[in-house]
């Protein structure tokens, strides 16, 4: 590739000052520890960019990728002496020419190792002297990624990338329904270096299906840039790690345009992290124009370096002296309004909490709509990128969000917005101002993000409930709960998932320090098929920490030691030891003992507690009885047991709440003078008592509180339950957690019944049962975890069991019946009139939404009412499964959704010729029918017996009709789940033989499936027999972390058996 011949002549001309260097000769310095890292031997304090890049639109009916040349100049200093400089530079790159300190160096003196992407410059005998400085120029070509570019099929939309200007089409509200797992998956999405070591890439499919798309009609298309993780360094050579900040200004020049074939649009224009130093030139000569940004105003790390180039609309607003601007695809400009009132709030609201002015960062903020972005949204300093549905909300109020997000409805892509640009603020302090060091402590940034989101957006909007801090919320739809509570509370129980933090080797808050190997390479060694679970390790249970620690030392304190944080380690890289020593005068205002001894643990070891109290009366006093023990059994194995500092709020009925704070595995209390009735007279106990203190009544801890005393229990369980129309989401957390404590064996079943039995009368009489209230998916939520359990409990031949059973069915049933089988709902309104007050923001639901829900919640519902065995949907789905055979079981191919619990209450419930019709059907028919599955799911899922159902399914699944071994598997899992335990245990066998075959097959691809199944098995000898399988296959295909989680979720299954009183020795 020919280099532009004004760049050759700068090559040429670069004359650099050099430090003087004596004549011995240094080593030349790399990182022998991890290769792939800096040796920091030579540490950046200024860049200078240059780059010439194409005009995106000229790639619209190419099929080549867009080439662009650049120069790099680089203030360096030598922190110790050396002979070369190591920096990074990008896989598809082209290194022209490179001169340090004056001098061009040869071909041989330029290394580029496209493996480890790194780029060393060998300064032969002149060398660097510890702090000598100098400057590094290097000239390079690269391609603009794009759906042409082999490369970019396993990487998605971030570098430098072409992406689609535009806005997705707005759904139909006869679209498909997203399931919930569809939903969070495509939520929050996760960076993109923790999406590539994720095994999935599907998610990567929709950048390049929109460009290849856009190119094809024609759309307009843009320049865009994503980063983070390591991405800078394929736009630009440069030290691409976190620790290196330094300050950037950059020149960028673009075609003239003038070609007559976009006169509707708006100019090209060209977006960097900073405003423009002067407007663009205009070379003729050159058919060029030139941007030229500012010099940053303070170092940033290469993360957070952003270009865009397209053609734009954008709203503007100046406040405080800052000019804010929402760029938007061309004739969108209107959509933007919600998202510069939410930017806005935040960037003043976290300036004024934090006494830390944006102004001291950039005179400009800018948000622009990035189509082909491979994340939800990234906080680029000054410059933040969005994906359009994060970003843009459609003013017509009759128009729904894409999917996924059209199942919330605008209401809920407006939360989604509100968060979302919170979120990215929030990082303009955490993140771009101070800066993890490595990504190790990712949570430095994520957990603050996550934690503040919805701390501004309750702020901004507190009608929408996002966090119930300010008061005046009811928090009747607290995102907070669901989206972060809970989500961290759930993975974070097995004992398998790592720690938020590892501690990094070095001091000091600037490089050089030593790079060893990444803790957090070895924490997803645990379990790398769960790199999405890691970073919500980070994110979630991050953010938990952070608001029980802000709750309890109060939020004002809180702000106020982070603002003095910000303000000590601004522009660098401190340590979560540095944030522990910055939070110090918070837990003192409030008597705590310092954060490093009681907020660090948290985040330092995995898992967390779970606390019982109990109350003790005597003579003389009440006593208030502590004691933690870990949520898993099976936490990494430590010298000694797991201890948590515990910040417990309690409160007591008609008296004002107090914290019971404690550093040990036990502790107690004297609350004698808690209570504002007196004791009784003869007695001297408080009557009321024991029935009255609720631990963490607001869930504020990132704990779960048990009760030894049932009457305790009884009376938090019936109070939750009956506050459930103004406080649901508290009834789901509860819920939630009792779930917990019942597969982690802290609790037995029946304690899961009272609440079920509890809740089943209060939600079957709550009309509203989808949509953003929440209520679809508390059914849902509940319906998924008990469908787990009671794979174990079909061990459990007892009562308490079939209790359990019994409160599943009167909750699912009558909601089943409610819905039925035949939809009876009128489409949904999509007239809604479009008014003024619906921007910048939707005041309420949409009406669709909750007829969205319910037809979501309608085959969940069917099916589980099916399988727990409610008469009237049993009989209803008979009349339809022998109308179905009589008629060949060919169906029409709208709303398959139910046909599960038809066929699976024909093979349960159904008489011998039911099953004999049924069989017959599926050999019959085939699998490309959209029916076929679910037929399959029938007759696998309703073997009632060893010899009859249960060998028809083991014939079916042995028989030719499934011929992929992932499908197989699959089959082995649905009886593994729903068949009689005696005929489970004739499964294991033939799944385990399939296991092999479809490893030797697929390798590491089939470990998704197998697992399933595997963590299925709920016995001492499948426990024996999956051990077995897993040594065998560790070292070639599967990693010993996810042996090890399989393992370990058999072992809680086995628990759960023996707790509640299963006999445990089928075969
Ligand atoms: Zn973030």
């Amino acid at each position: 590739m020919c280099l532009p011949a004004r760049i050759s002549v700068l090559l040429l001309a670069a004359t650099i000052h050099i430090a003087a260097s004596d004549t011995l000769s240094f080593p030349c310095i790399t990182n022998t520890t991890n290769p792939s890292y800096l040796p920091s031997s030579v540490i950046p304090s200024h860049y200078s960019l240059l780059l010439s890049l194409p005009d995106p639109n000229d790639a619209s009916n190419t099929s080549s990728a867009l080439p662009f040349t650049g120069s790099i100049s680089i203030n360096v200093t030598a922190a110790a002496s050396t002979s070369c400089v190591v920096l990074h530079a990008g896989a598809d790159m082209s290194i022209m020419g490179a001169i340090v300190g004056g001098v061009k160096l040869g071909p041989a003196a330029i290394t580029h190792d496209r493996v480890s992407q790194m780029l060393t410059l060998s300064l032969g005998s002149s060398g660097l002297a510890q702090g000598a400085k100098s400057l590094v120029y290097v000239e390079f070509s690269a391609v603009i990624r794009d759906d042409t570019n082999p490369a970019s099929y396993d990487t998605g939309g971030h570098g430098i990338f072409l992406s689609p200007n535009t806005v997705p089409p707005p759904d139909s509200p006869d679209s498909p329904i997203a399931s919930p797992d569809e939903v969070a998956s495509s939520l929050w999405r996760l960076k993109t270096g923790q999406r590539r070591q994720a095994t999935g890439q599907s998610l990567l499919a929709p950048w390049r299906e929109a460009l290849k798309a856009a190119r094809a009609d024609g759309s307009l298309l843009m320049i865009a840039t994503q980063f983070e993780q390591s991405d800078a360094r394929g736009c630009f050579p440069s030290f691409d790690e976190p620790a290196y900040k330094a300050y950037f200004e950059a020149r960028i020049e673009v075609p003239l345009e003038g070609r007559g074939k976009r006169v509707a649009v708006p100019p090209l224009t060209v977006l960097f992290n900073t405003a423009e130093a002067e407007p663009a030139l205009i070379d003729y000569q050159r058919g060029i124009k030139v941007f030229r940004f500012r010099r940053t105003m303070n170092p940033l790390p290469t993360y957070l370096i952003a270009l865009a180039v397209g053609n734009f609309d954008f709203i503007q607003r100046t406040s405080r002296g800052i000019r804010y601007r929402v760029y938007t695809p061309p004739g969108y400009a209107a959509w933007a309004a919600l998202a510069m009132n939410a930017t806005v709030h935040a960037v003043e609201f976290f300036g004024d909490r934090y006494g830390f002015d944006y102004s001291r960062m950039n005179s400009k903020l800018d948000s622009i709509s990035v189509g082909g972005i491979d994340m939800d949204a990234m906080e680029n300093q000054g410059l933040c990128t969005y994906a359009p549905p994060m970003l843009l909300l459609n003013p017509n109020a009759s128009a729904l969000p894409p999917t996924p997000i059209s199942s919330w409805g605008r209401y809920g892509q407006a939360h989604l917005i509100t968060l979302v640009t919170s979120h990215e603020i929030l990082h303009m302090w955490f993140g771009d101002t101070v800066t993890m060091r490595d990504w190790d402590q990712e949570y430095l940034n994520e957990g603050f993000a996550r934690a503040m989101q919805y701390y501004a957006a309750d702020d901004l909007i507190p009608e929408w409930d996002f966090y119930s801090r300010t008061g005046r919320s009811t928090a009747t739809t607290n995102s907070w709960l669901r989206f972060t509570y809970e989500v961290a509370q759930g993975l974070d129980s097995t004992g398998t998932a790592p720690a938020i933090v590892y501690p990094l080797p070095g001091g000091g808050d600037q490089p050089p320090f030593p790079k060893q190997q990444l803790k957090m390479e070895e924490g997803l060694m645990q379990d790398p098929s769960k790199a999405p679970l890691f970073s919500k390790i980070f994110y979630e249970k991050g953010a938990a920490v952070n608001r029980m620690v802000a709750t309890h030392v109060g939020w004002d304190h809180w702000d106020e030691a982070l603002g003095a944080h910000l303000n000590a380690h601004q522009w660098q890289n401190p340590t979560v030891e540095d944030l522990m020593r910055s939070l110090a005068p918070a837990f003192a205002s409030v008597g705590s003992p310092p954060a490093m001894e009681s907020m660090l643990p948290w985040l330092r070891q995995p898992g967390y507690p779970v606390i019982t109290l109990s109350l003790e009366s005597t003579a003389t006093a009440t006593l208030l009885h502590a004691s933690q023990l870990p949520i898993s059994r099976y936490l990494p194995s430590a010298s000694e047991p797991s201890i948590w500092w515990i910040p417990l709020r309690v409160s007591v009925a008609g008296s004002k709440s107090f914290v019971f704070e404690f550093n040990s595995s036990r502790a107690v209390m004297d609350i004698s003078n808690k209570f504002s009735a007196p004791p009784d007279s003869h007695t001297g106990e408080h009557k009321a008592a024991a029935s009255l203190i609720v631990g963490d009544p607001a869930f504020w801890g990132m704990f779960i509180v048990r009760y030894k005393q049932s009457a305790q229990w009884e009376s938090r369980i019936t109070g939750v339950a009956s506050s459930l129309e103004t406080k649901p989401d508290y009834a789901r957390a509860l819920c939630k957690q009792i779930f917990l404590l019942v597969t982690m064996s802290h609790e037995p079943v029946s304690l899961l019944t009272k609440m079920i039995e509890s809740l089943a009368q209060k939600l079957g009489a709550n009309p509203v049962i989808g949509g953003y209230k929440g209520t679809g998916d508390f059914y849902t939520m509940i319906l998924e975890q008990a469908e787990k359990l009671i794979v174990m409990l079909s061990y459990v031949d007892n009562a308490a069991s079939g209790d359990f059973v019994t409160a599943m069915r009167s909750l699912v049933g009558p909601l089943a019946e409610r819905l039925g089988f035949e939809s009876t709902d009128t489409p949904p309104p999509t007239a809604v009139s479009s008014s003024a007050s619906s921007v910048p923001w939707p005041e309420k639901e949409d009406a669709g939404v909750e007829l969205r829900g319910r037809t979501a919640l309608r085959p969940v519902a069917l099916l589980n009412a099916v399988a727990y065995g409610n008469p009237a949907t049993v009989k209803a789905a008979l009349v339809r499964f022998r109308a179905r055979v009589a008629g060949g079981g060919v169906k029409s191919s709208t709303d398959q959704s139910s046909e599960r619990a038809v066929y699976l209450a024909g093979m349960r419930y159904g008489l011998q010729n039911d099953t004999v019709a049924l069989q017959k059907l599926v050999f019959s028919t085939s699998p490309a029918n959209p029916d076929f599955n679910n037929m399959l799911f029938g007759l696998l899922a309703g073997a009632t017996s060893e010899n009859l159902g249960c060998g028809i399914g083991l014939d079916a699944i042995h028989s030719t009709i499934l011929n992929d071994k992932a499908a197989i598997v699959k089959a082995f899992s649905i009886m593994l789940q729903y068949a009689p335990p005696s005929c489970r245990a004739r499964v294991w066998e033939p799944l385990s033989t399939t296991a092999l075959k479809l490893w030797a097959e697929i390798g590491a691809d089939a470990t998704k499936t197998i697992t399933e199944a595997l963590s299925l098995l709920t016995t001492v000898d499948g426990l024996a027999n999956a051990t077995s399988l897993l040594a065998t296959q560790n070292a070639s295909v599967m990693p010993a972390g996810t042996a090890h989680s399989i393992l370990t979720q058999v072992k809680i299954n086995i628990d759960i058996v023996a707790t509640n009183g299963g006999s445990n020795n089928f075969n």
